[in-house]
């Protein structure tokens, strides 16, 4: 079968590559031309574990395009993606300008019935939209009898893990009215879920709703346990062996328990945000959702405020080294990541940045641009020579059991501030650091 995925971002790629490598015929069509000239020289824009050697072995096996033909891919295509970003807009509820132009460009093209699935994250009643824009250039183009339908199908995948959870989701979920449709998808999907796991089908309203609700449940979970984090720093308790006490309750489960210094990447605080203006657009208060980005704001600033209290405003005469800057590991990802307000807060201050990222250096020259205060390293111990503290931002494996002996005779002082809780406190008390964690009170003293 051939299939049209438009977008060829985080989601687009994976969507595509995934599709081709069970046997679809895929074209990935993206606006971005030299995205598409990298990737038809096997140039992979993003770091995603196992995506390049995919990638590469569709490509040459000639299942997977990349092109910026819209023509081409999507008359060929019985299913037409939507991949393309959602950015948030200035009130913070998704942009639609790329979904809705994908939308005209697929009514000024199509020949014949077609799927046109939206996988973008997109508030309930986009669907509706993107039918509107079709059937008005279809209007402007004087055609009649051209039928086709409109599909919410969110896409779940995870940043670092996206392969895996392509290729094995939990569920699928599709959105849609027509029965007929339904099946079709239904059968596009089936070679992914063989584990058994459900392909649930349902309105469309219900469907694009499902996409947002599950990334506000993950976001409150994460500002639920970082408050919590609070309260236990001031009541002298520990919020690891609280996350461990509430999460071996099976209705509550370990998942995103996690405390840390709040969360980021290109999803949680967006479709936080747009779900609030969503339901203000529909009267409704969402004071749980509030609550949920105020918490968020003030974690991804509990770092710099530590480092004020502890060495004051003027931070021209300190160095930090930073371990982690991508949103989350095994991703290279670093929009919205708590690493850039943090460097932000610390250079505005005079500070000066030793950085370590196992993938995201290159994302990050970029995010940061050319700065002076900024210098980056490909060997994580590298970035801790004559810093003033280590601030590690993102939970990579390799940090998890570092040569604290080294890290001493490396760093100025021995001072450690973990945004993600990957030390024992006592151990590292007990080896000389000066130690900051969530939630976990002030060891220092003992
Ligand atoms: P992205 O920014 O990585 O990629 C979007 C791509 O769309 C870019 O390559 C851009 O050039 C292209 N594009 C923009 N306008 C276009 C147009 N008119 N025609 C063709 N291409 C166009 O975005 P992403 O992270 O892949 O996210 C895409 C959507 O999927 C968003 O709605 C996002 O919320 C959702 N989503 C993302 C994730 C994730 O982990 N990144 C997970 C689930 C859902």
């Amino acid at each position: 079968m051939d299939i049209a995925v438009i977008g060829t971002g985080y989601v687009g790629l994976v969507t595509g590559t995934c599709f081709a490598e069970i046997g679809h015929n895929v074209y990935c069509v993206d606006i971005d031309e030299s995205k598409i000239n990298n990737l038809n020289q096997g140039i992979i824009p993003i770091y995603e574990p196992g995506l390049e050697e995919l990638v590469r072995k569709n490509y040459r096996d000639g299942r997977l395009k990349f092109t910026t033909d819209f023509e081409e891919a999507i008359q060929h295509s019985l299913f037409v993606f939507i991949a393309v970003g959602t950015p948030p807009g200035e009130d913070g509820s998704a942009d639609l300008s790329h979904v809705l132009s994908v939308a005209k460009q697929v009514g000024a093209i199509i020949n014949g019935y077609k799927v046109i699935v939206n996988k973008s994250t997109v508030p309930v009643g986009t669907a509706k939209k993107v039918k509107e824009r079709i059937v008005s250039e279809l209007e402007q183009r004087g055609v009649e009898g051209i039928e086709f339908d409109v599909v919410s199908n969110p896409e779940f995948l995870k940043e670092g893990a996206a392969i895996d959870d392509f290729m094995k989701p939990d569920r699928i979920v599709i959105g849609t009215d027509n029965v007929r449709t339904g099946e079709l998808m239904k059968e596009l999907y089936a070679p992914f879920i063989r584990n058994g796991h459900p392909v649930i089908v349902m309105d469309v309203s219900s469907a694009e709703i499902t996409k947002y609700a599950a990334n506000c449940m993950l976001a409150t979970r994460i500002s639920f346990m970082n408050e919590i984090a609070r309260v236990c720093d001031s009541a002298g308790a520990d919020i690891e062996k609280v996350r461990l006490g509430i999460g071996s309750d099976s209705r509550i489960g370990m998942s995103f328990l996690y405390p840390g210094i709040g969360y980021g990447g290109s999803c949680f605080p967006k479709d936080v945000q747009a779900m609030i203006r969503t339901a203000d657009k529909l009267n409704v208060e969402t004071n749980i959702l509030n609550a949920v980005e105020l918490v968020n704001k003030k974690q991804k600033k509990l770092l710099a405020q530590w480092i004020v209290e502890k060495y004051g405003d003027d931070l021209s005469n300190y160095t930090f080294a930073i371990w982690g800057l991508a949103f989350k590991p095994k991703t290279d990802d670093m929009r919205e990541a708590p690493s850039v307000e943090l460097i932000q807060a610390l250079i505005e201050r005079g500070a000066k940045i030793k950085a370590h990222d196992p993938v995201a250096i290159e994302v990050a020259k970029k995010t940061f641009g050319p700065h002076e205060s900024i210098s980056y390293f490909e060997n994580h111990y590298d970035a801790l020579l004559g810093a003033d503290a280590l601030l590690l931002i993102t939970e990579w494996n390799n940090y998890r059991s570092p040569d604290y002996i080294k890290m001493k005779k490396l760093l100025n002082n021995a001072v450690i501030f973990d945004g993600r809780n990957q030390y024992d406190p006592h151990s590292m008390v007990n080896n000389g650091f000066e130690y900051y964690c969530i939630g976990r009170s002030n060891h220092n003293e003992q």
